[in-house]
């Protein structure tokens, strides 16, 4: 169970490099600061990140697992206190690339689409963004997708089909 767990980690150690280098081109753009909450929804996640995120709970914050939910707005995290995160180390993958320029295809699948928080970047020309300074969405969540697969089929038990999710509030029981 662990060889895919211990992939996560490497994996989201690889973006939160990634992400510090966006962080560090885009700092006089970047509004992102604690205690900004906007970005902080009700999100699912793939097994492999759900039972990764848990252990790390498990070890770094287990008053959470103890703890009486949060009464949250509705759509918002249940990991959010006080306009700040309580798993903060453990938090998803979404979580690490919030605010910055992604990139992802279309649903279409015809045409790259760019996004960001609209606090951030308010005035950028239009040729600002480039191959080096984005984020590609797609190929993050397709390195996730195939590490998922492998996390099932070395689970069977799981009982999981490829493409289903779990509610990220879940681990709070
Ligand atoms: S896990 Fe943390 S950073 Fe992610 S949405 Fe919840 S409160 Fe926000």
């Amino acid at each position: 169970m662990s060889e895919q767990l211990d992939s996560y980690y490497a994996l989201r150690n690889e973006i939160d490099s990634y992400v510090d280098y966006l962080w560090d081109e885009h700092q006089n753009h970047m509004a992102c600061k604690k205690g900004c909450d906007l970005c902080c929804l009700d999100f699912d996640v793939f097994p492999v990140e759900f039972d990764a995120i848990k252990k790390q709970i498990e070890k770094e914050y287990p008053e959470i697992l103890k703890a009486d939910r949060q009464k949250n707005d509705e759509g918002a995290c249940a990991y959010l206190k006080n306009h700040a995160c309580t798993i903060y180390n453990a938090r998803p993958i979404i979580c690490r690339t919030h605010g910055f320029p992604l990139v992802n295809m279309n649903e279409a699948g015809d045409e790259w689409e760019l996004s960001f928080c609209h606090l951030n970047f308010t005035n950028v020309e239009d040729d600002y963004f480039d191959d080096e300074n984005i984020f590609e969405q797609d190929t993050y969540n397709s390195k996730l997708f195939v590490l998922n697969k492998a996390y099932l089929e070395a689970n069977p038990g799981l009982n999981y089909s490829e493409k289903d999710l779990i509610p990220l509030k879940n681990i709070m029981g």
